[in-house]
């Protein structure tokens, strides 16, 4: 094949296929006046360590969810920690979830004397695969964690008929994912509680905090009990009330209000951001659609499921379309092609089960790696031991996320990739 002009590659001196810049295409999250507003009304009268405006976040979380209980929290990691202990993980449980992920989805379980076993993930999702996770399951399993991996949602109706056989309860990391869809119901209603980081960095974006949403009672006022100690004197369960006044957890999770003001207004213009998101990201794969080597990933529109505000968006790699083009190469070329604006790299979060703290820390001076330090049998799970989720960061990637739907700006981004990927050979 000759290299025209249009198809010679930008890493071996052709023209970027990018040539807009990218002004606020990417910029996250959208800040207005309203933002400004709600911060400094928090901030002038000294509101920053109390509670009203964050009651009132809650008040608009609980109907934005259709649920009896949200219980703020002051981060993600904190508010999932909170969720796993109130379904009852203690020590020497074991809970189950996915390797790839951030650490937040499952590594407190070591903070409540538990243990993480992982199961395979699904290559077309990233999320978990409903196949591979009874046979793990002991009688220690307490509870199993989906994560709604890069706005994917997980395929709960199998995972909720496996917990409910045996008796586990289902955690859903909704992080990455608010607002998508599972068969038309809000990812984080599905469980028996939804935990999220709503970071500056999420689709849902407050600064720093996170909460969890639950229509179960004794579920939310363990979570108040574990790490909210002003706010123990209103619970119910007998079983609680004689221990009012302290967190159980020894935790403070109390949300700060900067971040409740900013989350409130971000919520009320949730919905139609998320919703020009989509549009701008439906589009991005649709120009890419039948382009050797490279997927989407996003559910198929008839299975009623959608990808939220598509945090951390990326794309699945089939290097052998490609003559094996390692994805780490592909990406370097695409990134030539893009030269501003956002950069993509191969794979996505490091797998968890291969890192040193899953597998040698001694954390808290048990004679014995924590991950093990409980538990009846040793569980680490060596390389190898998950094929599928270990061939995952050579088969995946991260593409631009982009938060305008501007139709001829997305345009230029999908050349960048479809460019590299048809003319491939010239990387070899
Ligand atoms: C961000 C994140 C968390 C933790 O949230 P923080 O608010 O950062 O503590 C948990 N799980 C996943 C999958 C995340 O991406």
């Amino acid at each position: 094949m000759t290299v025209t002009s249009e198809s010679s590659l930008a890493i071996s001196g052709g023209k970027p296929a990018v040539t807009e810049p990218p002004g606020d295409l990417f910029t996250w999250p959208i800040i207005t006046e309203a933002d400004e507003t709600a911060v400094l009304e928090v901030l002038r009268r000294g509101g920053m360590s109390g509670m009203d405006v964050t009651l009132e976040f809650e008040q608009d979380l609980k109907q934005w969810f259709g649920m009896p209980h949200v219980l703020c929290h002051n981060t993600g990691t904190a508010a999932i920690q909170a969720a796993l202990w109130a379904v009852g993980v203690r020590r020497g449980d074991e809970v189950i979830s996915q390797s790839m992920t951030y650490w937040g989805s499952s590594l407190q379980v070591f903070s409540l004397g538990a243990t993480v076993v992982f199961s395979e993930m699904d290559p077309n999702t990233l999320t978990l695969d409903p196949s591979d996770i009874e046979h793990r399951i002991t009688e220690r399993t307490k509870a199993i964690v989906p994560v709604h991996y890069c706005g994917h949602p997980t395929d709960m109706d199998p995972i909720m008929e496996i917990a409910e056989r045996h008796g586990v309860k289902v955690v859903e990391d909704v992080s990455h994912a608010q607002g998508a869809l599972y068969k038309g119901r809000l990812v984080g209603t599905i469980g028996h509680v939804g935990a999220m980081s709503i970071m500056s960095g999420k689709s849902l974006a407050c600064g720093e905090g996170g909460f969890l949403v639950t229509g179960d009672q004794e579920i939310y006022e363990r979570a108040v009990a574990w790490g909210h100690y002003s706010r123990t004197g209103k619970l119910e369960n007998p079983d609680l009330k004689p221990l009012a006044g302290m967190p159980l957890g020894g935790y403070k999770y109390r949300m700060h209000q900067l971040s409740s003001a900013v989350g409130r207004v971000q919520l009320k213009g949730y919905r139609e951001r998320m919703t020009v998101i989509q549009d701008a990201m439906n589009h991005f794969w649709d120009r890419l659609e039948g382009t050797p080597g490279l997927r989407a990933h996003r559910p198929l529109v008839a299975s009623g499921d959608t990808m939220g505000g598509w945090y951390a968006a990326h794309g699945l790699y089939r290097p052998e379309e490609l003559d094996g083009l390692p994805v780490s190469r592909y990406c370097e070329a695409v990134n030539a092609e893009i030269t501003s604006g956002f950069s993509v790299r191969g794979g996505a979060n490091p797998l968890m089960h291969l890192h040193a703290v899953l597998n040698e820390a001694d954390i808290y001076g048990d004679g014995k790696p924590t991950r093990i330090a409980f538990a009846d049998r040793d569980l680490r799970q060596p390389q190898g031991s998950l094929p599928v989720t270990e061939s995952l960061p050579e088969r995946c990637f991260s593409i631009p996320w982009f938060k305008h739907y501007r139709p001829e700006q997305i345009d230029q981004y999908a050349e960048a990739f479809r460019k590299v990927a048809e003319n491939a050979e010239q990387l070899q």
